[in-house]
């Protein structure tokens, strides 16, 4: 049996997970702001290092699998979009960079990260806020919010989840990482019916706008099914599946974007492309 550590633990999504987990006899350390193994605010950079910290020591240094569901929704606040960058963005990377080592030490752990699809169903989510996210800048991203007012948490959470997507896709084909044996994906739910929904459901504005939103398949997602979806991902099945956003969303990424992707290298990409080739040999030289 293994040993994994899940974030966000205390409800939703990542409460569903564990239950899988627990269910399936794998030793399980919890974290949260509240009611868990591993009680840290995601929020701060103490908490972010307490939580990698105590969670090193849980496991004694070697990790099987690692599930990224701390996070918060877009709601209304001054402080929320930087809530959410903290809790969203820096609650996952530094923890997975702090944890690299124990889940390298295992030779097979899976990492299965939750982003979300806002990150492609969202119009206008600012790319300079994605970059600064990406480039570690907090307080960049912060500014490319301001301009969007009563908008910003909206924009904040949409960009997390972008630049997590593509943090996701960057870091499970470094070396360090795929080399280790390390398996890092994301899934990208669409509305799932979790306190986090419900809490954007009793808003009456955000409520009008979810409802209205397009999911072809109808209603809201399961929590317990996005949480098989995760267990699948974290299981053998998985070895061969690095970098992969796993969209689980009742249709609505595909009704918006259903010709964006697969698309073809273009020509005017051919350069980069070729770029890319060379460095693969480089590095596998
Ligand atoms: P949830 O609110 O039920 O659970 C989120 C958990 O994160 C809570 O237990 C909460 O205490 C924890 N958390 C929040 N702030 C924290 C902090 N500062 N420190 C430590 N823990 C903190 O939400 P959920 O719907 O299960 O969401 C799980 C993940 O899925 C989130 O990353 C969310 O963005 C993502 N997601 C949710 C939906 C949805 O519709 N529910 C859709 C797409 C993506």
């Amino acid at each position: 049996m293994g040993t994994y550590v899940v974030t966000g633990s205390a409800s939703g999504m990542g409460a569903a997970v564990v239950d899988r987990l627990r269910a399936a006899h794998h030793r399980v350390i919890t974290v949260d702001i509240d009611d868990a193994d591993v009680v840290a605010d995601l929020s701060t950079a103490a908490g972010r290092r307490g939580a990698v910290e105590k969670v090193l020591a849980a496991a004694d240094g070697r990790l099987d699998g690692a599930v990224l569901a701390a996070g918060l929704g877009p709601a209304p606040g001054r402080d929320r979009p930087s809530l959410i960058t903290q809790v969203n963005y820096f609650g996952v990377v530094e923890l997975l960079e702090g944890w690299r080592d124990a889940l390298a030490a295992t030779g097979a752990a899976k990492v299965v990260v939750f982003a979300s699809n806002s990150a492609t169903t969202m119009p206008m989510i600012p790319g300079r806020a994605v970059t600064a996210l990406l480039d570690g800048d907090a307080e960049r991203a912060l500014k490319a919010y301001r301009l969007f007012g009563k908008n910003a948490p909206t924009m904040a959470y949409g960009a997390s989840k972008v630049a997590l997507s593509r943090w996701v896709r960057r870091r499970a084909v470094d070396p360090s990482w795929v080399d280790a044996g390390i398996r890092l994906n994301a899934i990208a739910p669409g509305a799932v019916m979790t306190p986090l929904l419900e809490r954007q459901l009793a808003t009456p504005g955000e409520a009008r706008a979810i409802r209205s939103f397009p999911v072809p398949a109808g209603g809201f997602g399961d929590p317990g099914l996005l949480a098989d979806w995760v267990i699948h991902m974290l299981s053998p099945a998985a070895d061969f599946m690095v970098g992969s956003v796993v969209v689980v969303d009742g249709g609505t990424d595909a009704w918006f974007r259903a010709d964006d992707w697969p698309r073809p290298v273009p020509a005017r990409r051919l350069r980069g492309y070729l770029r890319r080739m060379r460095e693969f040999r480089a590095v596998r030289a």
